[in-house]
């Protein structure tokens, strides 16, 4: 079997043969397996990702760590010419440290490539394909040639394919052809070879269906599609560096080159006023110096971010929150507005019809949900069997029903299911109810009830199926807000009755008559006024409404908008969408985050204001700007109508639009919802574009940056949490890496440039000179190694402080180390290298303790005083304001990292190897008490801090 070479020269049917398929069936399972494995995946090529140990070289190609090196390489040459005593410690610290830092690095960018494969896995586009006569969604990488392709509003296509039957198909062919008009397909045979363009009986892989239904068999997939053609290998795509991302690097270069500047003068420094004798020397200060400032710069830092950012997103992900790249995870934690759409998101989509009005008088529906259990009552008493009324309701449900594609059934487990639109279903389910085919557990089978014997063959589908027949129909859009089938009556000689059902409002303007009983009356203003005010009685008990009309189409009358004028009324409904339980609570939430919550519906102004009221939205009374009242503001009048609406209804998707440039021009971070296909232009504009995972299109699942698995509002606001959670924790590790960074470079700065100033230490030197070194370079690049990456991580990971919304959104413009917190960052530096020095001067001679006047005891506790104080600080830097014993045991990360770090503490002051090493010599019990005091110090000065501060905000 082979597709034929243009597939839209072919009859349909030849075709199908040429792919050995089945037009109706589609293929068997195994024969698609069979080709998936010959032809593999239906996906565009990538460039192969770049090999592991490129990666880990990647992580090398860094000015410093060059500079690491070449010093390490200058070191290992002098030890060579100095007639190699002892081992070249210096140089195999320093190729050590830069081994394990390139390992971090790598192992870090790789969780983090994971996190984004994943998620990339989990917002894969998917297809209906029919296998074995079955309908079945699969991912469309899994389509093979051949595959029976079911199309419908709001699907992506997933491979070329050409088609057997459509309706009203238009495809967005944008991605193709640069043709930005949708294209009307026509399954024609073509007479002889086009562009693709102009093949209006084929759809082309990754082109989007607008409208319509179709069924296509699949000719070509992956590389041999049309955009497998167009696209030669792409580059596997590399996320963008977010904002943070941005920031972080900005301020990681700025940091640079103040610590290359530091170690210079600190290098210089030593040099000019030492007396160094060897050439060893220099190289030791040198070494120091470079050491210095790959310890000063925070080079894991983007690494980090990366890794926090994304597993933010999977711990969003296990909430149904699945967010596309990492700097959504940004965007969301600072959302100052969260537009939703209300049917589905705010409310559960489950439609039942509660009241339903016709001319003659009203009726009340019981039972909720799609069982189709209840009775109608007419005021207290069941709706009689006969008469005006009865015959009305039974006209309005009935045609609600002819005008609609949804589908009830009853499961094996006796629940009953719904396909398609909910709106539709609740039609069905009416119906039944009126008919008085109760559920009673079996499907159909005969049954006593009001309306006399009703046998299965006898269902009220089955009644209606028998007398009419679709012959076409005009789809529901938002924007329309309405939908039409034409009929041919089999009872009144095959007439052709066109069944209208829409918004009342919408319908209404379209009606010159209605049905009273059995009788055509005008509809004059008497009746539409009594109309409108039964629309406000159902739209103020906070009911979606709907409203039935017909007309009969002469034999040569074509099937258009045009004809959906002069219509007869026949009544409206009105159906309960009960709020989701969750929503109101999430409402307050938000408002306590200071985020605005925004309602747009395409239903009646009043039913969306009474929802919004009910859920805490808005206050009652407060305005409701209408989508045609949008249409007549200008851009400057809407931004000002924005500013304190917060209820859109009888909106149009391209309201949408505005709505989001109008919160954006005010400075908002826009959040938005969004269903339907023609959604996805507001989606792709807003901040976040969120996409409904469940009863969202393909389209809108590829515009948007967030998809809810659950369709849920209340995810919406838990994803918003989470951002803000993650932004915090990065700020977190950012204020303990900066804080303890800065440590090491001024008790490196202050030791060797200060110390002779203030005389804190004596003289002595590396080698008998004047000026102390506080540590060696092994010491710093093992401080560097010990205590930044593991806890920075494990704050990056930090339970969610209580509070995060209970702040307002961050701004757009917003750094995300502020001036105070900079300020904060320098007192703690400060006070780390203060504790360091201080604790070397005590242990000099003259010191403290003991004061042997051992340099190499001295600086092994100054050292360990600089480590014990990072890893106080690791409590410090978790909140500007909360106490480090608040809650000290929330992160157990957090004290896995600091037990191993105080272990790797431990031994490199007490194994002798680690000694030669590191330039360290065991510490007594009493000395390693001194170091712990010292090193708390500075957890003591952030605890006076933050009290200072809270009291300063209680004030
Ligand atoms: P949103 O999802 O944006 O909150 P919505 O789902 O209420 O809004 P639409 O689906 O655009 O908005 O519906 C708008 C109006 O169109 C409804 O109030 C109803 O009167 C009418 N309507 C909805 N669904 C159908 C349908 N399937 N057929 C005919 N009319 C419909």
């Amino acid at each position: 079997m082979s597709a034929p070479e243009d597939p839209s020269l072919c009859d349909v049917s030849e075709v199908v043969r040429r792919l050995a398929s089945d037009g109706e069936r589609g293929l068997t399972a195994a024969l698609a397996a069979e080709r998936l494995r010959r032809d593999g995946a239906n996906a565009l090529r990538v460039m192969p990702p770049r090999a592991a140990w490129r990666r880990m070289l990647a992580q090398l190609a860094d000015p410093l760590v060059y500079l690491l090196l070449a010093a390490a390489g200058v070191a290992l040459v002098a030890w060579f010419v100095e007639g190699r005593q002892g081992w070249p410690t210096d140089a195999i610290v320093v190729a050590l440290v830069v081994v394990l830092n390139a390992l971090l690095g790598y192992l870090q960018e790789a969780k983090a490539a994971n996190a984004v494969a994943a998620l990339a896995r989990m917002t894969a586009v998917s297809s209906t394909v029919v296998r074995d006569g079955v309908p079945s969604r699969i991912a469309a990488a899994g389509l093979v040639c051949g595959d029976l392709l079911l199309l419908a509003e709001g699907d992506a296509v997933g491979a070329d394919a050409r088609l057997l039957r459509c309706a009203s198909l238009r495809v967005q062919e944008s991605s193709l052809t640069g043709e930005s008009e949708a294209v009307q397909k026509d399954v024609a045979t073509l007479a002889q070879a086009a562009t693709p363009g102009d093949r209006l009986c084929m759809v082309f892989k990754g082109t989007a269906v607008v409208q319509g239904t179709g069924t296509a068999i699949v000719t070509a997939t992956g590389m041999a599609s049309e955009m497998g053609r167009i696209a030669s290998l792409l580059d596997a795509t590399e996320e963008a560096p977010t904002p943070l991302q941005r920031e972080i690097a900005y301020i990681g270069r700025a940091l640079g080159m103040a610590a290359v500047l530091i170690s210079a003068l600190v290098v210089a420094v030593i040099l000019l006023i030492s007396d160094l004798r060897s050439l060893a020397d220099v190289i030791h200060v040198l070494l120091l110096g470079v050491s210095l400032a790959v310890a000063a710069v925070p080079e894991g830092l983007p690494a980090i971010i990366s890794v926090v950012l994304a597993l933010g997103v999977l711990r969003m992900a296990r909430r149904h929150a699945i967010v596309k790249n990492l700097a959504s995870v940004e965007t969301l934690g600072s959302t100052s507005v969260i537009a939703a759409d209300k049917t589905g998101t705010l409310t559960r989509a489950q439609m039942t019809i509660v009241r339903v009005l016709t001319p003659s008088g009203a009726t009340t529906v019981s039972g909720v949900g799609y069982t189709p259990q209840g009775e109608f009552l007419a005021g207290e008493v069941p709706l009689p069997a006969t008469g005006n009324l009865r015959d009305e309701q039974a006209a309005v449900i009935g045609g609600g029903c002819l005008a609609g594609n949804a589908r009830l059934q009853q499961a094996e487990d006796l629940h009953w299911a719904i396909q398609g639109d909910p709106t539709e279903a609740a039609f069905l389910v009416a119906e039944r109810k009126l008919a008085g085919v109760a559920a009673g557990g079996v499907k159909d089978v005969a049954e006593d009830t009001a309306a006399g014997t009703v046998t299965g063959r006898d269902s009220p589908e089955a009644l209606r199926q028998q007398r009419f027949s679709r012959i076409g129909e005009l789809p529901f859009t938002s924007d329309r807000k309405m939908m039409s089938t034409l009929n041919a009556d089999h009872a009144q000689g095959d007439a052709r009755v066109l069944v209208c059902k829409g918004a009342p409002d919408v319908l209404l303007l379209r009606c010159t008559r209605l049905r009273l009983g059995t009788t055509m009356v005008a509809l004059d203003e008497t009746w539409r006024q009594r109309l409108l005010a039964d629309l406000a009685t159902l739209s103020e008990a906070a009911l979606r409404t709907l409203a039935v009309a017909y007309r009969t189409l002469a034999e040569d009358e074509a099937l258009n908008e045009a004809a959906e004028q002069r219509l007869v009324f026949l009544g409206m409904v009105g159906i309960i969408d009960p709020p989701r339980h969750e929503v109101a609570a999430a409402v307050r939430e938000a408002h306590g985050a200071g985020i605005r919550v925004i309602m747009i519906t395409g239903d009646h102004p009043r039913t969306a204001l009474r929802i919004a009221t009910d859920l805490g939205i808005v206050a009652a009374g407060s305005p409701v700007l209408t989508g045609v009242a949008m249409d007549a503001l200008d851009a400057q009048a809407l931004a000002v109508a924005v500013r304190h609406t917060s209820v859109f209804a009888r909106v149009a998707p391209r309201n949408k639009l505005r709505i989001v440039a109008a919160l954006q021009a005010a400075g908002e971070v826009v959040a938005m919802t969004g269903d339907g296909v023609n959604d996805a232009p507001a989606l792709k504009a807003a901040d976040i574009g969120i996409a409904m995972g469940v009863t969202g299109t393909e389209v809108t699942r590829e515009a948007a940056r967030m998809i809810l698995a659950d369709d849920n509002f209340a995810t919406i606001v838990d994803a918003v949490r989470e951002g803000r959670g993650v932004l915090d924790n990065i700020r977190k590790f950012l204020r303990y890496l900066l804080s303890s960074n800065l440590g090491e470079v001024l008790t490196v700065f202050l030791g060797v440039v200060g110390a002779g100033v203030i005389g804190l230490a004596s003289p002595d030197a590396v080698t008998g000179g004047v000026v102390v070194l506080p540590l060696l370079a092994a010491q710093i690049l093992w401080i560097n190694l010990v205590t930044d990456a593991g806890p920075a991580l494990a704050m990056g990971v930090d339970p969610i402080a209580g509070d995060v919304m209970a702040r307002r959104p961050r701004r757009r413009d917003e750094r995300v180390i502020d001036a105070r917190m900079w300020f904060g960052v320098v007192e703690i530096g400060v006070v780390m290298a203060l504790t360091s020095l201080l604790t070397l001067d005590i242990f000099l001679p003259g010191g403290l303790v003991e004061g042997t006047g051992d340099l190499v005891l001295a600086r092994t506790a100054c050292f360990t005083v600089l480590v014990f104080a990072q890893l106080f600080n690791c409590f410090n830097a978790r909140s500007e304001d909360v106490s480090a014993f608040a809650q000290p045991f929330s992160n157990r990360w957090l004290w896995a990292t600091v037990a191993a770090s105080v272990l790797l503490q431990m031994a490199v002051v007490h194994l002798p190897v680690l000694n030669v090493a590191f330039g360290t010599t065991p510490l007594s019990l009493g000395q390693w008490g001194v170091c712990v005091a010292m090193a708390s110090v500075v957890l003591g000065f952030s605890e006076l801090r933050k009290a200072v501060n809270r009291w300063r905000h209680a004030r």
